[in-house]
């Protein structure tokens, strides 16, 4: 039980941030400021926008998959020498200590599409069924960004509702530029035959379209080649920056130019001993992806627990997966495309449905966080 060990802060409980909190919470007593009070699987979000009863077991309250854990409902807004300054919702603010401090808040999105910024449980399950209705009375639909969140969001609605007219607009000279060239060529088939229309090297004119906006109004966007799209439905699936704002005032030097947080090889923080990162705000060479978060928290839990135990062992060191094209695509429930160790490109239905496609990995993280699967 809690009690034996001393304090550990975790700001952030996504990935990252929830499944080392539980493993620690077992003996130890650990705190979780987010400002969110529940836990939301991201692969689940695609498919939650189509079909917001899919959301209901994607969701889990941070009561139910962590009680052993201290909650704070507030958001970290200032690293300090001293420890993590906090505001809850009304603004309130104070200065959270601990022995330990873990720094795991994400990435944030152009809007809250795929990541609450602070709504209850309650409030994202309305959202989703607000989304759908729009998303029903929609024809034209204008999706931003072909990076595997656009594209998943294109195969969901495609699969979906095969007649409405979807197009997908991206920067970059190819979709899902981050994983292999045969990997985005099959995605692009799949969705072709599907009828929609990928538009490349191509992007909205700054300001053409309200991106910040979840349920924007319908309208018309201009690209930078003068190209008009109208769309009754707009949906941004860009951004993907780390939420890294607290560090500015006082520890700007330990971001990078990206403004992720540098770590050493044990995923402390730079020149902090009792400061670890980890997740998607690191600057560690891999692609920003829950399939490496896993190995992290398993050597974040270790050192932790070292570094408390004032034990004079060697901490453990993390290898980040550099240059790893490991990536599973879905393209709606019954199709996909993925880039597996061993394997390579798999495009094979069945497959891609047991890896990702029949369940967006949501019994996986219910299963992690201590619920059985369902
Ligand atoms: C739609 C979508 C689909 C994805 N699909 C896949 C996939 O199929 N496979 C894969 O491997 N990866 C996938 N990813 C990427 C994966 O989800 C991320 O890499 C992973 O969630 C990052 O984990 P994290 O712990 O760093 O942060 P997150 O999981 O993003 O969690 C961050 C947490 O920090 C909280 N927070 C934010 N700011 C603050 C603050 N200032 N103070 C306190 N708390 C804060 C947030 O509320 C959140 O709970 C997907 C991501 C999205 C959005």
């Amino acid at each position: 039980m809690a009690g034996s060990c001393k304090t550990i802060a975790i700001y952030g409980g996504g990935i990252g941030g929830a499944l080392l909190a539980r493993r620690l919470s077992k003996d130890c007593n650990v705190t979780l400021i987010d400002p969110l009070d529940y836990f939301e699987v991201p692969m689940s979000v695609p498919r939650s926008l189509v079909d917001p009863e899919f959301a209901e077991p994607a969701m889990i309250p941070f009561a139910v998959a962590l009680p052993n854990v201290t909650r704070v409902r507030a958001r970290l807004v200032e690293w300090t020498a001293n420890g993590g300054r906090i505001a809850d919702a009304d603004g309130l603010r104070s200065l959270v200590r601990a022995d330990v401090s873990v720094l795991a808040t994400g990435s944030r999105f152009s809007s809250s599409l795929m990541r609450s910024e602070g709504e209850t449980m309650d409030e994202r399950k309305a959202f989703y069924r607000r989304f759908h209705a729009r998303l029903l009375a929609a024809d034209r639909i204008l999706i931003v960004g072909g990076g595997p969140i656009g594209i998943e969001v294109a195969g969901e609605i495609s699969e979906a509702f095969p007649q409405k007219r979807v197009t997908v607009i991206e920067a970059g000279a190819r979709i899902l530029g981050g994983t292999s060239l045969r990997l985005s060529e099959h995605a692009r088939g799949v969705l072709a035959a599907r009828g929609v229309t990928i538009v490349t090297d191509e992007r909205l004119a700054d300001g053409a379209a309200p991106l910040h906006e979840t349920l924007a109004p319908a309208g018309e966007a201009l690209t930078n080649r003068g190209r008009s799209i109208r769309y009754d439905l707009l949906i941004s699936c860009i951004g993907g920056r780390p939420n890294t704002d607290f560090m500015r005032s006082q520890f700007g030097h330990l971001l990078d130019s990206m403004g992720r947080i540098r770590v050493d090889g044990h995923l402390r923080v730079a020149d902090e001993d009792r400061v670890f990162a980890l997740g998607d705000i690191t600057d560690l060479a891999e692609n920003k992806m829950a399939w490496h978060i896993h190995g992290q928290v398993i050597v974040a839990e270790s050192n932790i627990r070292a570094v408390l135990s004032g034990g004079a062992g060697p901490l453990k060191v993390y290898r980040p997966k550099t240059n790893v094209p490991t990536m599973v695509v879905t393209l709606g429930s019954r199709e996909g495309v993925a880039h597996l160790p061993v394997l390579g490109l798999v495009t094979t239905p069945w497959v891609n449905r047991m890896a990702k496609s029949a369940h967006m990995l949501v019994p996986k993280f219910r299963k992690a966080l201590g619920l059985v699967q369902g």
